[in-house]
């Protein structure tokens, strides 16, 4: 795809620009070959800025398995992962991407594109030259992607990040975590064949921190009250800051998000129209292939999601060229601390979002971000006093989530915070 020159940007809403660079960068990655470069399938919050200083077309298979999941079809794939023998209680993500890697090289074999593949609704993705992982969020992804590596024959990169039972970081994690940064960059010298260029590295590292601030402001619009933006935008613009967070593609799109949200707020309007009854935090994954249920649900409630810990899981701060704290950033992502912090950071979305309750996703699939929740739900409720309510799902498998449990639970959450602000009179 061609890029947009800077007429056609100034005339483009963010939600188009949005839509403009995620097909670009699919559409990147499908001519890489083409093009001289190489693909390399990365976890979501694996550190970008080694890759794209090697001109590397970066796919993030997580992001891709939410969009066959918002399209609506997860079904098929976790049916094949499931067939080749997958459990079903292994991550959808990882169900669905592994079954799409399957038919990717089935196809590749046979030279006949499985049906499943053929009728999958989200951006079709090339298999990848190499893999890149950073276990930050979960340790489920080192055997995914492990797998996919042993399966395709291609080489494995893996940045290992100690899980932070104590805060703050000790230094001798950043060290093993920068000594790993080391070798990453040693092994992609040998993958692309070209020595890693330090000049290049940091104007990228200074391109992250300009894209990760048009994310922080633009994702502050949800603390106005009422608030400009629905929350669920936090949702649809997060795929950006997962598969460009080191181009300047997610900062001119964050930046023109903030623009129209606060002409919004100086024309006096809200995203509610004046029906912003109730404002949540909903902790954990969305539940990709219910957004829209989910999303009206609340609507009809008055109910609008003002916080959540996933903008903050993209906010890698750092002095461009100190690695101290960029190993820092990369070992702090929310998943990846303690109870401790874990309950200061939901505490400090909901005050920031001035939520008056908060909505704890058990995620099947997701084991780490759902294990400690109800624990949290109750110390977090001390630390601000707001209600809480718990609902089973799953972020792709739509087998596991109850629209009438969600429902339910919502209208429960809803009469609780409708008593509370009676009783504030
Ligand atoms: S287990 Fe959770 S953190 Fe890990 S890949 Fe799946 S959804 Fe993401």
């Amino acid at each position: 795809m061609e890029e947009l020159t800077l007429e056609q940007q100034k005339t483009m809403s963010s939600r188009d620009l949005l839509n403009y660079y995620l097909g670009k960068s699919y559409d990147d990655a499908r001519h890489a070959h083409e093009n001289g470069k190489l693909v390399c399938w990365s976890t979501s919050i694996a550190p970008s800025e080694f890759c794209e200083t090697m001109d590397v077309c970066l796919v993030y298979p997580e992001n891709h398995a939410a969009a066959i999941g918002a399209k609506k079809g997860a079904l098929d794939m976790i049916d094949a992962a499931e067939k080749l023998g997958y459990n079903p209680d292994i991550c959808s993500y990882a169900r669905v991407n592994l079954a799409y890697m399957e038919l990717l090289a089935e196809e590749a074999r046979t030279g006949v594109t499985p049906k499943e593949l053929a009728d999958c609704p989200a951006e079709r993705i090339p298999l990848p030259d190499f893999i890149l992982v950073c276990n930050n969020i979960c340790n489920t992804l080192l055997k995914w992607y492990e797998n996919i590596a042993a399966e395709l024959g291609v080489p494995y990169i893996i940045i290992d990040v100690p899980y932070n039972h104590t805060m703050p970081v000790p230094q001798y994690y950043k060290d093993y975590i920068r000594s790993q940064f080391g070798y990453a960059i040693h092994q992609l010298e040998e993958i692309c064949g070209k020595p890693f260029d330090y000049d290049r590295f940091q104007k990228v590292m200074e391109q992250t921190q300009r894209s990760v601030a048009a994310w922080d402001k633009a994702m502050s619009m949800a603390d106005v009250k009422p608030s400009p933006m629905k929350g669920f935008d936090i949702f649809n613009y997060m795929a950006l800051i997962v598969c460009a967070r080191s181009k300047k593609d997610s900062e001119i799109v964050f930046n023109r998000f903030t623009e129209e949200m606060e002409a919004k707020i100086a024309a006096g309007e809200d995203a509610f129209k004046g029906n912003e009854k109730h404002r949540l935090t909903w902790e954990g994954i969305a539940c990709w292939p219910y957004l829209g249920h989910t999303f009206k649900a609340l609507k009809n409630l008055g109910i609008n999601m003002t916080g959540s810990t996933y903008p903050g899981s993209w906010s890698m701060h750092y002095h461009p060229g100190n690695l101290d704290e960029m190993a820092t950033a990369y070992a702090t992502v929310y998943g990846n601390t303690c109870l401790e912090n874990k309950v200061k950071v939901i505490s400090d979305v909901v005050k920031a979002g001035k939520c008056d309750g908060v909505a704890y996703h058990l995620n099947r699939s997701c084991k780490l971000m759902s294990f400690l929740n109800v624990e949290i739900a109750d110390l977090v409720k001390k630390e601000t006093g707001t209600p809480f309510v718990n609902f089973d799902g799953d972020q792709t498998d739509p087998r596991n989530f109850s629209e009438a449990q969600f429902d339910l639970r919502m209208q429960a959450l809803s009469e609780v915070m409708d008593s509370r602000k009676e009783e504030d009179k």
